[in-house]
């Protein structure tokens, strides 16, 4: 293998333990490292590290730490720029150099205007070779939520819609079980790697959710719940505020309710945060979703329901769309699970690329990505 091939695959390998602390890293990205040494024509890998819960220790440490005196003079592959700004650790670009690291292959800028550039630079001038760019739109992939934060100041995304195979998300009142066994463990597995659920007081008012991820051994890994609710209708018996001790819930609510009633939520442990309203008296979502943004929330997955999901799709915020359809048909009149209209704004490549359907179990995954 020649040094391109062998950087390259080395930053797939770091791009894939980088997918692995997605969801768990909010306010920071989630990177991956790998460190290796060559023996001759062949690489040994030496060290490996991906951003810890809650942000840190960053992926570029934990690489140095398990590559100890291997580090040095050792290539370091890393799915986003060192950093390069003192926080509540040393920055990576300085840990690198002490290391002793001699090479650095980079996927891509840190979009945060702190770093941009600034960690790259800092490891030049200390005579480190560093090469850039390496496999960048996948590492782009795996950081979009971390760039749409800094730079949109918005998190990412990521619409789940679940229908029959007549195009329905249920009746009214009530979602129906859609989905098989698979795109049930699939769609837990994506709550894992988002760091809030969001969903509308529909949804709670219909189905009481729990919208934790119940996968065995990775309960702890639930993210944050978050119901988009104007005048604050969750019920106190709700799940979702008996369980908030747990797994944190936020309630994003409109200028109206009354500060006694935001009292008794709080009291019960809940996060209540006010926002103002659009036109139409519903919660104004641009300004929620900066709100969350600077919370430190990078990626979001949107479970329901059909009102929400239209808002967010008619107001161009939705990164990407996952539609799972069951073979079953309803049979009769129900809730749309998309209106036409917006089925041909996710169905227009203009907007979005839609991958190949993917088969899980009974049903069908169609995976819509946005379009720049
Ligand atoms: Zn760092």
């Amino acid at each position: 293998m020649n040094a391109p091939a062998i950087d390259e695959w080395m930053m797939r390998h770091a791009l894939m333990l980088a997918r692995r602390g997605l969801g768990r890293t909010w306010p920071n990205p989630s990177v991956g490292a790998v460190i290796w040494r060559m023996e001759g024509d062949h690489p040994f890998i030496v060290g490996r590290g991906y951003t810890q819960p809650g942000g840190r220790p960053h992926a570029e440490t934990e690489a140095i730490a398990m590559a100890g005196e291997a580090a040095r003079g050792a290539s370091m592959a890393v799915t986003l720029e060192p950093c390069a700004h003192h926080g509540k650790t040393p920055p990576c670009a300085e840990a690198i150099i002490r290391a002793g690291i001699t090479r650095i292959v980079s996927a891509m800028n840190d979009p945060d205007p702190r770093v941009d550039g600034g960690g790259h630079a800092i490891l030049l001038s200390a005579g480190i070779a560093v090469v850039t760019g390496v496999l960048a739109a996948e590492a782009r992939g795996v950081n979009l939520g971390f760039i749409h934060k800094i730079v949109d100041h918005r998190p990412l995304i990521t619409l789940k819609l679940a229908q029959t195979a007549d195009g329905y998300a249920g009746v009214t009142g009530r979602q129906l079980m859609v989905s098989s066994v698979g795109s049930k463990q699939r769609v837990h597995l994506a709550r894992a790697n988002h760091d809030a659920i969001m969903v509308g007081i529909g949804t709670v008012l219909a189905d009481n959710p729990d919208l934790t991820c119940r996968l065995p051994g990775m309960m702890q890994f639930s993210p944050v719940r978050i119901v988009i609710d104007t005048h604050l209708s969750t019920p106190m018996n709700s799940r979702l505020v008996e369980t908030c001790a747990t797994v944190p819930t936020w309630i994003i609510i409109g200028p109206n309710v009354s500060e006694k009633s935001v009292e008794l939520m709080r009291e019960k442990g809940v996060l209540i945060e006010r926002v103002s309203l659009n036109k139409s008296g519903h919660i104004h979502l641009p300004d929620a979703l900066r709100l969350l943004a600077e919370k430190g929330i990078t990626r979001i997955l949107s479970e329901g329901g059909p009102l929400l999901a239209e808002a967010l799709v008619e107001q161009d915020l939705v990164d990407s769309v996952e539609i799972y359809t069951s073979p079953d048909r309803l049979g009769r009149e129900g809730v749309l699970a998309v209106r036409p209209h917006l089925r041909e704004k996710i169905e227009n490549q203009r907007h979005f690329s839609k991958a190949e359907p993917v088969a899980i179990g009974r049903d069908r995954l169609i995976h819509y990505t946005r379009i720049k």
